[in-house]
């Protein structure tokens, strides 16, 4: 003969040990997006610093590009100093001469740009370092932040097991008929099989009970459950 109201007290019992555990599990599930956003977030960061070093070496070619211009007009300048000792006319030589003024007028534009570019590249520089030194700092809290996600995991998992052990001593005391169906209702109701009345609503849908429900309920010598929600009621003491 089962004692009824002895079982709709372990039901009791056990929801609120299955409700701690689904908000764990819900919470240990959490972790592994938690860390993943921490991932995105700082991968987001570190791409200034990607920009500012891609910035960098384009400036590097651009002037390697542009110091190879320059030692062309270089060249240019002593081939045509060396032809100046070859002309016979002074047309020849005064010609010489100013189209050595031309690309020696060219090859200081091209300095200046060089030396331009170097203080972008200082400037660049500069933002890497800032942004590195940045990053450290962040990576260091994110680090900080993975370490004690890590150490809540541990914590939720060992409680965790604890009341699941908890949960399967206390099953073993709900006869088997009952708890199958406490289970099913319990997977089919969103973690939530055994309600409360309060008033005259059920605490599970928060529908309204007939006073002969209530009645019942009250009883203790049967299983009641709600028609609306189909979750077990109980009165709280
Ligand atoms: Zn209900």
């Amino acid at each position: 003969m089962i004692n009824t109201e002895e079982q709709i007290k372990l039901l009791v019992e056990l929801q609120k040990l299955d409700s701690q555990i689904l908000k764990m599990e819900d919470e240990l599930n959490s972790i592994p997006e938690i860390l993943s956003k921490l991932e995105s977030d700082f991968n987001e960061k570190s791409s200034n610093l990607k920009k500012h070093e891609d910035d960098t070496k384009a400036l590097q070619l651009k002037r390697k590009e542009k110091e190879g211009e320059l030692k062309a007009k270089e060249d240019i300048v002593k081939k045509y100093t060396t032809q100046m000792y070859q002309v016979k006319t002074n047309k020849e030589y005064t010609a010489l001469q100013e189209e050595i003024g031309r690309v020696k007028a060219d090859s200081s534009l091209i300095e200046e740009a060089i030396l331009k570019i170097f203080d972008q590249v200082d400037a660049e520089n500069k933002e890497v370092a800032a942004q590195k030194e940045f990053l450290k700092k962040e990576d260091a809290v994110m680090r900080e932040e993975k370490t004690k996600l890590d150490a809540d995991a541990l914590r939720i998992k060992s409680d965790l097991d604890r009341l699941k052990a908890q949960r399967a001593e206390l099953t073993v005391k709900v006869d088997q008929k009952i708890l199958a169906r406490y289970d099913r209702i319990l997977a089919n109701k969103d973690g939530l099989a055994v309600a409360p009345i309060t008033g005259e609503s059920c605490q599970g849908c928060f529908g309204h009970m007939p006073a002969q429900v209530i009645n019942e309920v009250r009883m203790k010598s049967s299983i009641i459950c709600c028609e609306n929600c189909t979750r077990i009621l109980y009165i709280e003491e």
